[in-house]
């Protein structure tokens, strides 16, 4: 048995459709081949057992989910991995913060990514043709969709309907200075932030319903099931833990707009979450061995 943490094992593994060993599922093992930093600082902070969180001086295990800091590991020992969009995540006030992987995303990529508590949320409505909130609803598009459709939106619920959708749209405040729009390039640089839900299924239709984020054009991950151990039972596979959404979101976005071919330079956002789905899966399996017996 593991001494991780008790936030990722409090809640046992319901399925993993992607660790079944029987299943043609996992020669596709979706969390094999990522060029993931080395573990080794996550297997010495787990042997050295949980610690205070110098900030708030809860236990803690490799990172702080209230502070959004590290716990036993250091800076430099972490992967930092920059986004080509800026990242907001909301999350519901009543998901369990141990169970969030969306601490993940901010401890990675802290530059790119805003997390907020619903309800404070930003107003969206004036920036609807650079931003699109991943939600697998009836109307939602693919990634390869996404440029056409936000092209095309029509202005509605802007209070001036002379403002152009592409080259100046009012920045937020600490947002780099980036205009590399061109007329040729409009499909690139159309998409400035992605929004995601940290939530379980059923809070997420409570913050989907939010008025400031109906102008929002949903987009949807169709072709991803999730690995997560926590995985809701009712839910459909698709639904992707947080940290997944954005990995994949960000891998299909940079294989369609970005014209190159990916490298795996966002496959570090991962790095939390492959250690602790390991984690997850051999004890797990000691587990079973020990019912077996
Ligand atoms: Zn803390």
């Amino acid at each position: 048995m593991s001494t991780v943490s008790s936030e990722p094992e409090t809640d046992s593994v319901k399925r993993s459709s992607c660790s079944s060993p029987s299943s043609d599922e996992a020669k596709a093992e979706p969390l094999h081949g990522l060029k993931l930093a080395s573990h080794a600082p996550l297997e010495r902070a787990q042997s050295a057992g949980r610690l205070k969180c110098p900030k708030c001086g809860g236990s803690r295990m490799f990172y702080c989910y209230t502070c959004f800091s590290l716990v036993g590991v250091s800076q430099q020992e972490i992967p930092l991995v920059k986004l080509p969009i800026k990242i907001d995540i909301i999350k519901h006030p009543n998901e369990t913060d141990g169970k969030s992987t969306a601490v993940h995303a901010k401890l990675i990529a802290p530059e790119d990514v805003t997390v907020y508590t619903y309800p404070c949320i930003p107003e969206y409505d004036s920036d609807r043709q650079n931003v699109v909130l991943v939600f697998p609803g009836p109307e939602s598009v693919t990634v390869k969709e996404m440029a056409k459709q936000l092209i095309e939106l029509p202005e509605k619920g802007l209070s001036d309907p002379t403002d152009a959708p592409c080259p100046k749209k009012p920045r937020r405040e600490g947002e780099p200075e980036e205009e590399k729009c061109t007329e040729s390039q409009q499909e690139i640089c159309a998409l400035q932030r992605v929004v995601f839900i940290d939530s379980t299924w059923n809070q997420t239709n409570k913050i989907i319903t939010d008025e400031r984020l109906q102008a929002l054009l949903q987009v949807e991950l169709k072709t991803r099931k999730t690995c997560f151990w926590r995985h809701q039972r009712g839910s459909p596979d698709t639904y992707l833990a947080t940290i997944e959404a954005i990995y994949y979101f960000l891998k299909d976005y940079h294989m369609q707009y970005l014209s190159e071919e990916y490298r795996g330079e966002y496959d570090n956002l991962l790095y939390f979450f492959v250690y602790l789905h390991k984690l997850i899966n051999s004890a797990k399996k000691a587990a079973e061995m020990c019912v077996a017996e």
